[in-house]
């Protein structure tokens, strides 16, 4: 049996299909986690946003509180100077004292406040960091799966035309069972494992007819193909 040029012809395919694979699903598949690591460091500075904005209104809470008493402050001092009543005056006295106390309440607040805000706004920064070098190692990233894809391309090129030449110097029967089979089948054409009698393609023990079928297409060129009642791929 004499498949040398289908042999060359399944390697090339081999390879195309190699290849292919590239092209359809490992370069895809690669561009798909860059774009998530992206999507993940675009994720964290949201929820660092919105951890920092929520620090930041807790601060403005007690800014306003801290400027309403003072403003309170203030109004009882002009409040007293008008006043000459002794009942007026304590009030306008009371009403100071307690502003001053809302005041410090609030001054306190608006520290710890501040306090809180700070590691907010450090994990912003950072978090806006990272997504920028995330932006940059997914961009190399990007550029290496084009470069690499324009690489396959050509390759696949080169490939699809060494194989249409060695299509020719196939003969025909062969070829028709070939391309049948490669549709169900790869590879196509597997090791026939004499000593025990197994297709290495779909690893069943074959009856010994197949082995005497293989052994005698071993010492004939002219023999046809012998293929594996299970799985149909040519023994060789
Ligand atoms: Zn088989």
């Amino acid at each position: 049996m004499d498949i040398q040029a289908l042999l060359a012809l399944q390697e090339e395919d081999g390879r195309l299909r190699d290849l292919q694979r590239e092209l359809k699903t490992l370069l895809p598949n690669r561009r798909k986690a860059a774009q998530a690591r992206l999507a993940a460091a675009r994720e964290k500075v949201k929820a660092a946003e919105a951890e920092n904005l929520q620090a930041s209104k807790e601060y403005d809470r007690f800014l306003r509180q801290f400027q309403r008493d003072r403003d309170r402050m203030a109004r009882a001092e002009r409040n007293a100077m008008g006043q000459t009543g002794a009942r007026a005056l304590a009030a306008a006295d009371q009403e100071h004292r307690d502003a001053s106390a809302g005041a410090a309440a609030a001054e306190a607040g608006l520290a710890e406040a501040d306090k809180n805000r700070t590691p907010t706004e450090r994990k912003l920064d950072e978090a806006r960091q990272a997504e920028a070098d995330e932006e940059l190692a997914v961009q190399e990233i990007y550029d290496a799966i084009e470069a690499r894809k324009a690489l396959v391309e050509a390759e696949s090129e080169k490939v699809k035309a060494r194989r249409d030449a060695l299509v020719a110097e196939v003969p025909a029967a062969q070829l028709r069972y070939y391309d049948r089979l490669k549709l169900t089948r790869w590879p196509c054409a597997v090791p026939y494992n004499r000593a025990e009698g197994v297709c290495t393609g779909c690893n069943l023990v074959q009856p010994p007819s197949v082995t005497q079928a293989v052994l005698h297409a071993d010492k004939t060129p002219d023999a046809p193909l012998v293929t594996c009642p299970a799985c149909g791929r040519i023994l060789i």
